[in-house]
């Protein structure tokens, strides 16, 4: 901490007398690490940025904005792709990354209790030698911690068979925005809160302890790599696995620029001149996985698949993995910059709405990589793009826009994963009217009435609940003066 002058200097006064000067971050350029998360199109300098250590700390600092009515962000590792932990200029970030113990491996009880910043990864290495494992499995799960999956209902290549966070979650200790620490568990009797918070990126409290499933690890795993001429035939054979009865552990597809580009940074050796390549994963008891190797094998040979390879030990299996795992950061290599989107749509739509995309690629003049979890229909385009060359940058915008559209028009949705944050406010209107937003609204007014609790994330606009949560009535003051709007 230095002796900077805060733009809210009584609230750091305070917060320095909790945390002490270790604790507290002022420092203008300290502050500059946090502006942004992974999606770094959104940027903002938060005012002051704390580090608590226990959820007790979590609530005296919340207490403190909410007495002074100024606005916070939680914020895990900062991996997020919508831009949920973008900071307010005008707040606090309330940084999760020093609360990363791992409370207890309970195996005859089949859980572990964590506190928020403790990574994905590192539950399943903890569980590991006892045979089990954490099953919701983000490509950031190295590095994303699980308060953030938690927030972003986060999903993963294994999602198809296993279900995303919300399916291993069990209970969640939370600081609400009043600063109280509670504790929703599955178990409760009445309204399901604990589903109702998990997804809820930030804007109903904040995560300070987390109690997750564990899944026994499976007999035997094995993953096909199967490369096809383009993505249209890649699709066809996603919906036929799917239609045959059978539920792969993962089905992941790339396309050639999404090839191209891991090539460039892995050189993961995919077969030459394949436009798609789909990774199949089966898992289960010997006998059913191999009977269910052999169906996929042929399902993807007559959906047009030139070449198919098995893996079946963990370094084969890596080494398929490889590729697709680092995909997302492997696009930095063919272009300067790009936009992640996520969208999703029915399976049986994909082989249409990637004929889609490549039209609207065509139509811009913009490269577009796909690499995605084809058995949940979740898409990822990645919209590629000069950020050094004028208007670059909002044609790239208009594009993931279209593709949102174009997802919507199929049935699908404007995320699969990646939340909603700040960069897909607006879309939110796409999928929900007026009504939806309300009705939204009284549950987010319910538990953060006064609106401090990561503001501006998910909604499009200011909504007016500090008041009176849900029930309009006249016009209120900020529509009079323009500065919130009403649907
Ligand atoms: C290379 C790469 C690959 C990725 N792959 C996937 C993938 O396969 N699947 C997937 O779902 N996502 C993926 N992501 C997105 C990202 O990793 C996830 O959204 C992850 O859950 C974010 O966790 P985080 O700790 O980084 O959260 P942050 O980015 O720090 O925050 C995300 C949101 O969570 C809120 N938040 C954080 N901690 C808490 C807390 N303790 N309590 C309440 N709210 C909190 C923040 O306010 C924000 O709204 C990927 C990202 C990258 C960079």
């Amino acid at each position: 901490m230095t002796a900077t002058a805060s733009p809210l200097p009584d609230l750091t006064a305070r917060l320095l007398r909790l945390l002490g000067p270790g604790s507290v971050i002022t420092d203008p350029v300290r502050l500059r690490t946090y502006e942004c998360d992974g999606l770094t199109y959104h940027r903002a300098t938060p005012a002051v940025v704390v580090l608590p250590e226990t959820a007790e700390q979590v609530a005296a600092v919340v207490r403190e904005c909410d007495a002074a009515g100024t606005p916070f962000v939680a914020r895990g590792a900062g991996t997020g792709l919508s831009g949920g932990a973008v900071p307010r200029t005008d707040g606090v970030l309330i940084v999760m990354s020093r609360m990363r113990r791992i409370l207890q491996i309970d195996i005859p009880n089949r859980r572990a209790v964590v506190e928020p910043g403790v990574t994905n990864l590192a539950i399943t290495e903890a569980a590991a030698p006892h045979g089990y494992y954490y099953a919701p499995d983000p490509s950031s799960r190295q590095v994303c911690s699980i308060g953030g999956n938690v927030a972003e209902n986060s999903g993963g290549a294994h999602c198809l068979k296993y279900g995303f966070t919300v399916n291993h979650v069990l209970a969640v200790e939370l600081v609400t925005p009043q600063g109280e620490i509670v504790t929703l568990d599955a178990d409760d009797p009445g309204y399901d809160l604990l589903g109702a918070f998990i997804g809820s990126e930030g804007t109903l409290g904040i995560a300070t302890k987390i109690t997750v499933r564990l899944s026994r690890a499976p007999e035997t795993v094995t993953t096909l790599l199967a490369a096809f001429p383009g993505v249209e035939s890649g699709g066809t054979a996603v919906s036929a696995i799917i239609a045959a009865g059978i539920v792969p552990a993962a089905i992941e597809m790339m396309d050639a620029l999404a090839i191209e580009a891991a090539e460039a940074a892995v050189r993961c050796g995919y077969p030459a001149g394949a436009g798609a390549v789909l990774i199949v994963e089966l898992d289960g008891p010997a006998a059913e996985v191999a009977a269910q190797f052999t169906r996929v094998r042929e399902l993807c040979l007559s959906s047009g698949a030139f070449e198919t390879r098995t893996a079946d030990d963990p370094a084969e299996r890596e080494a398929i993995w490889k590729g697709r795992r680092s995909a997302f950061a492997a696009v930095g290599r063919i272009s300067p910059a790009y936009l992640v989107q996520d969208g999703v749509v029915p399976r049986t739509a994909l082989p249409q709405v990637l004929a889609g995309i490549e039209e609207l690629s065509a139509r811009f003049g913009v490269r577009v990589a796909n690499v995605f979890h084809a058995g949940d229909g979740n898409l990822h385009p990645l919209v590629l793009f000069d950020d050094t060359e004028d208007g670059a940058g909002e044609r790239a915008e208009q594009v993931s826009a279209e593709i949102l559209a174009l997802c919507v028009a199929y049935g699908g949705s404007i995320t699969g994963e990646h939340g909603i944050g700040v960069d897909k406010a607006k879309h939110m209107t796409a999928m929900f009217g007026p009504d939806d937003l309300d009705t939204m609204q009284l549950l987010r007014c319910a538990f953060d009435p006064r609106g401090l609790s990561n503001p501006g994330k998910v909604f499009p606009t200011p909504r007016l609940c500090g008041e009176a949560p849900g029930v309009r009535k006249g016009v209120h003051p900020l529509v009079a003066s323009g500065e919130a709007e009403l649907f």
